[in-house]
């Protein structure tokens, strides 16, 4: 019997949880792999042979090649960060969101701006959404609590392994529990999350974005394979400290079109004379938020010394 392809959606005791199409296999990796070394992984784009169809058991065979792997959570084939902003309460934290941004570019990672809490404060929304548009990132603005535009927001995930981010307040488990259809997350469990720590050992798990009913308009593939949210909003951006100070720009999408125009080489554009990206902030053609945050992480990258570095 040949190969049918899938996803792992989870790793629990030995069994990898195989999401084909609509169907979930309950798999064992085959021992080649413990031979060699390799762990499957959340995420990662598996061949099976089934070798129970009545109860759904299988066999992992082939891991394909990873695009990525994410060490926090541990999911292989990520395809997009979204990272969720609150128009207020709390009130924005520019420099985690654009440390999140960095740590995404960085990884080589989609990124979905997504800002919330539209019905408690639309015009600060707009402002929000628009120093993110204008840096040239997909945004969409949405209310979780009266589902305003989350039907936007799913359309952006189709097809694809999304993983949410952002401050604890924001309403991430909020809008899950929204696009899932179901009580997923438990939302304002602050206390829950922080007595948790930083450090979790929380398995992640891939979850099916529900293909029925499917928004309106939205292009679903056929076979039930809508795409993924990650339920552990765990990306951080710690790996944004392996960073040279040097690297920092190309972290900033909006700064490459300005690429070459500084008076001098090597400009850090920090506050230097001549510098292009800082009179692109005078002229309003760059956010000034999005440089602070520039000025911040580049900063902090040049008091890490080499040997410091991961
Ligand atoms: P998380 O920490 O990012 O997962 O945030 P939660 O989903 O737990 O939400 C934090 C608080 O904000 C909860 O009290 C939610 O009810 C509330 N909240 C979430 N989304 C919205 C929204 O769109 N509007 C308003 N007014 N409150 C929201
Ligand atoms: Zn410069």
């Amino acid at each position: 019997m040949g190969y049918i392809k899938g996803t792992i959606t989870k790793g629990v005791g030995g069994f990898y949880y195989v999401a084909c199409g609509d169907i979930i296999y309950e798999c064992r990796a085959r021992g080649i792999f413990r031979k060699d070394g390799i762990t499957p992984l959340v995420g990662d784009e598996v061949d099976i042979t089934v070798d129970d169809a009545v109860n759904l058991r299988g066999t992992v065979d082939n891991i394909h090649p990873r695009k990525n792997v994410l060490l926090r959570p541990p999911v292989a084939n990520v395809s997009q960060v979204a990272v969720i902003i609150a128009a207020a309460s709390p009130a924005p934290n520019f420099l985690t969101v654009d440390k999140l941004i960095a740590a995404a570019e960085l990884a080589g990672i989609e990124i979905l701006i997504c800002v919330n809490k539209t019905d408690v404060a639309d015009s600060k929304a707009a402002s929000i959404a628009e120093i993110y548009e204008k840096a040239g990132f997909p945004v969409v603005s949405v209310s979780a609590e009266t589902r305003d535009n989350i039907d936007a927001l799913t359309s952006h995930l189709v097809g694809k392994i999304t993983v949410f981010a952002g401050n604890s307040g924001v309403g991430k488990s909020s809008i899950l529990n929204l696009i899932l259809g179901g009580d997923v997350m438990r939302v304002g469990a602050v206390s829950e999350k922080i007595s948790r720590g930083r450090h979790t050992t929380r398995h992640s798990e891939l979850l099916r974005l529900p293909t029925n009913p499917r928004p309106a308009g939205t292009p679903f593939r056929e076979g039930g394979s809508g795409g993924f949210v990650i339920d552990t909003p765990g990306f951080s951006a710690f790996e944004l400290d392996t960073v040279k100070c040097e690297d920092v720009a190309e972290l900033f999408r909006e700064f490459e079109k300005y690429g070459g125009m500084c008076k001098f080489t090597g400009c850090a554009h920090v506050k230097d004379k001549g510098c292009a990206i800082v009179e692109a902030v005078g002229r309003g053609e760059i956010a000034q938020s999005r440089h602070e945050s520039y000025v911040a992480i580049y900063e902090n990258a040049k008091k890490v010394k080499d040997w410091e570095r991961l």
